[in-house]
């Protein structure tokens, strides 16, 4: 499964990524940042948890390769690398992962 289009406005605070079979998913900044994949945020354990703070501005959305997009944030963070699989999967789960307090939004397993 692939995005076929992303869109960030600048100053919007919603991801929104639209996938080949016509899913549009919307994810907050705050959920799309908070999960980021990479070892600096994660470690190196086997699923990725919440992790809140950090500058929320996309500042510039970077395809990888034919299976993922990197994520460059306004405070220069940049090392997340989000599989399709995996941003799949956050699209689906935005909804519900919003409305969990902070505190207990669950840990994702990686794309
Ligand atoms: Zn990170």
């Amino acid at each position: 499964m692939k995005p076929v289009r992303v869109r960030a406005p600048k100053g919007a605070r919603v991801f929104e990524v639209h996938w080949a079979d016509g899913y549009v998913g919307k994810i907050p900044h705050e959920l799309l940042r908070g999960y980021c994949p990479c070892a600096g945020c994660q470690g190196h354990a086997g699923t990725i948890k919440f992790v809140s703070g950090g500058d929320l501005e996309l500042e510039a959305i970077t395809p990888v390769g034919n299976y993922a997009l990197s994520m460059s944030w306004g405070d220069g963070h940049a090392s997340g690398i989000y599989s399709f699989k995996y941003l799949r999967s956050l699209s689906e789960m935005a909804e519900k992962l919003e409305a969990e307090p902070e505190s207990k939004r669950p840990r994702l397993a990686r794309g």
